[in-house]
């Protein structure tokens, strides 16, 4: 029963927007960090892509960004900090719950 109790908290205390949909991605070129919300990526064979925001180029071509959906886990016991907000990776396990992951939006 107290198992329960915990799991209940736990899902209350979960901040009521969810960044499911922002995605992160780094310009191989510039090495920006980005994040795009899905609608203004481009779908394709189940990968993300958009074009850096530094209108970065690669031998005549507009470089596309492979973007992947951040994997937010809300964790209160871990402060969201530097780590989190220079991350370039998509998981995230903080307690912004990935709303600052790659930076703040
Ligand atoms: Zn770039
Ligand atoms: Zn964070
Ligand atoms: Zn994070």
């Amino acid at each position: 029963m107290a198992t329960l109790q915990l799991d209940m908290f736990t899902t209350l205390a979960l901040p009521a927007h969810d960044h499911a949909e922002t995605y992160i991605g780094t310009c191989k070129v510039c090495k920006a960090t980005q994040k795009r919300t899905a609608d203004t990526l481009t779908y394709s064979g189940h990968l993300h892509y958009g074009k850096c925001s530094n209108n970065c180029s690669y031998k005549g071509f507009r470089v596309e960004i492979d973007f992947r959906k951040i994997q937010g886990t809300y964790n209160p016991r871990i402060k969201c900090g530097f780590k989190c907000q220079t991350a370039t990776g998509p998981v995230c396990e903080c307690s912004c719950n990935g709303a600052n992951h790659g930076g703040k939006a």
